[in-house]
């Protein structure tokens, strides 16, 4: 496949408002592909080289594309950035500036052939060798493919094909329906690589996606917390538990491959180069091929106290890892293993994996286990809720001990207890930010007034909207919102957004945030859970409490299906909740 045949279909997924169509879309691409071109395709399209949790970055940033652009079409530089003021998107800037056609398009692979080769040039020189390269693959280019190009390199894709459009659009390239969808999410749970999906379909069919397995390397994605809205539910539900506390850090999935240590957030992005500490701990360890999921959090020798999330995410910025490793270390509490020495462990039952996890990390100082009590009392789980709130954790796990690893599900093996700030067993929600509205008075100031936010629809893999948001932070989170709002914001409504409310700008979906609310009641208005015959869900009362940082992409916010659960947990008599 020639780039541009891709660039016209990426412009015609930019016109599009239906997500079907999307859908239709992109299984036209993979349907006219060949499998070599498929990992391309596929990263490509995400504005990615390889799949999500490899580190590999093309390293050319808008001040250099500016350069590029401006050698490429022998235009000023000046009248570069004039022109990208006036578009306020480099993509259109280059598609203005190249010639409409290009006699030659280069393919796909050629394409991404090129820009691995950009990524890879590093150390003395390098930014010249990259900028070369880059300013002879944009002369090759027609004006919609430079825009693609430019878009690919920022990582600003706008398109917003998320994983689920993904896998839609395999299974309709295979079978024209979406009944490969259960197979092709078993295989994406596991190895989390779309792109090696998608060869391993096209070049050995459905059994090859069964025999793709867990490996050390490739982290799967990870298991999920459900919850209840209290003890006495979570025993009446699952019997006996397994309690640990709940640490309020950083989701981190550790893999050990022979020498080669990786560590990766809940995300599924690479955090190795972040905490050298836990990769250290993890070489450290007896075992050749291990995956281990523990919470990592910041400890402070001299206070002896753990640091609470905000501060061990300060840690993401590149610079200073090496001071912070040193003031305020961090720890891993390991609750998981899923693989050991060439084995699947995700089939075993938590007791037998726990027992695993003690083994593997007894002599660590750095990778602790987290402890774990079973009861099947509601009192005793209270007491033990209470005690580790007053710890100043955030609350606990419950576990189910007979359950597997159900990579990348969120169910009753494990449910999460915690409490708000009065008191009560409430559980905050994260909702993605769809639009916003100028605003008056003193956050005019700011550029942004209310905003609309939504949650996010699994089946149908759209954000549905559910509440408008005012309130809850600081004049400096509203400056820091905004400035993250201006990159985002799109003319149109985005396709896979369902709204029949309609802000003054809409947003990429993109931005998590947490919030809290009082209580959630049915709404004619807001789109989550609505359906023919049913309203949708609102928020009362809703308030920020902080703003993700950037640990959950947009589909990781809170879901239709978990809002329905606590609309309904709500309505259970004996709750006691009036505050
Ligand atoms: P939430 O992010 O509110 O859905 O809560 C689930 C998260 O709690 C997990 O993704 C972990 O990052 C975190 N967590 C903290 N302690 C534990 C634990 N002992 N077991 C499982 N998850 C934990």
């Amino acid at each position: 496949m020639k780039f541009a045949e891709l660039a016209a279909s990426l412009d015609q997924m930019e016109a599009t408002k239906s997500r079907n169509e999307l859908v239709r879309i992109l299984s036209e691409v993979y349907r006219a592909s060949v499998p070599d071109e498929l990992q391309p395709i596929t990263y490509l399209i995400q504005g990615r080289l390889a799949p999500f949790f490899e580190p590999v970055e093309i390293g050319l940033g808008e001040r250099l594309l500016m350069t590029a652009i401006g050698v490429a079409y022998a235009a000023p530089k000046e009248e570069v950035a004039k022109l990208n003021r006036q578009t306020g998107d480099l993509g259109v800037t280059a598609q203005r500036l190249a010639p409409a056609s290009h006699a030659d398009s280069p393919s796909v692979v050629e394409v991404h052939r090129r820009l691995s080769q950009i990524a890879a040039a590093g150390g003395a020189g390098s930014q010249q060798q990259k900028l070369d390269v880059f300013t002879s693959l944009l002369r090759d280019l027609d004006s919609a493919s430079a825009k693609h190009l430019v878009r690919i390199t920022l990582g600003k894709m706008r398109l917003g094909i998320g994983d689920p459009t993904v896998l839609d659009a395999l299974s309709f390239a295979k079978k024209g329906d979406r009944s490969l969808r259960p197979v092709l999410e078993g295989a994406y749970n596991r190895t989390s690589d779309l792109g090696l999906i998608a060869r391993t379909l096209w070049e050995v069919g459905e059994p090859g996606l069964d025999a793709l397995k867990v490996r050390a390397g490739h982290p799967l994605r990870p298991q999920l917390a459900e919850r209840l809205p209290n003890p006495e539910a979570v025993i009446k539900k699952l019997g006996t538990v397994g309690v640990q506390p709940k640490y309020d850090g950083l989701r981190v999935q550790i893999h050990k491959a022979g020498d080669q240590v990786s560590l990766f957030s809940r995300n599924l992005e690479s955090m190795t180069e972040m905490f050298p500490e836990l990769v250290a701990a993890a070489s450290d360890l007896d075992v050749d091929n291990v995956i281990l999921d523990g919470e990592a959090i910041a400890y402070n020798p001299a206070s002896e106290e753990y640091v609470p999330f905000q501060e061990t995410t300060a840690r993401r910025r590149k610079e200073g890892i090496q001071e912070f490793a040193a003031r305020a270390p961090m720890r891993a509490f390991v609750f998981d293993v899923m693989f050991r020495d060439g084995s699947d462990l995700t089939p075993l039952p938590y007791e037998r994996r726990f027992e695993i996890v003690q083994e593997l990390i007894k002599s660590s100082d750095t990778l602790l286990t987290a402890p774990l009590m079973k009861t099947d009392s509601a009192e005793v789980l209270t007491r033990e809720l209470l005690d580790n709130i007053s710890r100043g954790l955030e609350g606990v796990v419950a576990k189910r001990l007979d359950s597997p690893y159900q990579a990348g599900a969120r169910n009753f093996n494990w449910v999460k207890l915690k409490r708000n700030t009065s008191g009560q067993l409430t559980d905050t929600i994260d909702v993605v930010l769809l639009g916003y509205y100028g605003g008056k008075g003193k956050r005019a100031e700011f550029g942004a007034g209310a905003l609309l936010a939504g949650v996010y629809d699994t089946d149908k893999d759209e954000f549905v909207t559910i509440t408008k948001l005012g309130t809850g932070l600081s004049d400096e989170g509203w400056r820091a919102i905004h400035k993250r709002l201006a990159n985002l914001e799109v003319p149109v409504k985005p396709a896979r957004v369902n709204s029949n409310i309609v802000p003054d700008a809409w947003l990429e979906p993109e931005i998590v945030v947490e919030v809290l609310a009082d209580e959630i009641t049915p709404s004619p208005r807001h789109t989550a859970g609505m359906t023919g015959d049913r309203p949708g869900f609102a928020l009362r009362f809703p308030r920020i409490v902080s703003l993700r940082a950037g640990d959950k992409k947009p589909e990781d916010a809170t879901s239709v299906r978990e809002i329905r659960q606590m609309f309904e947990q709500q309505q259970q008599p004996g709750r006691g909740r009036g505050r």
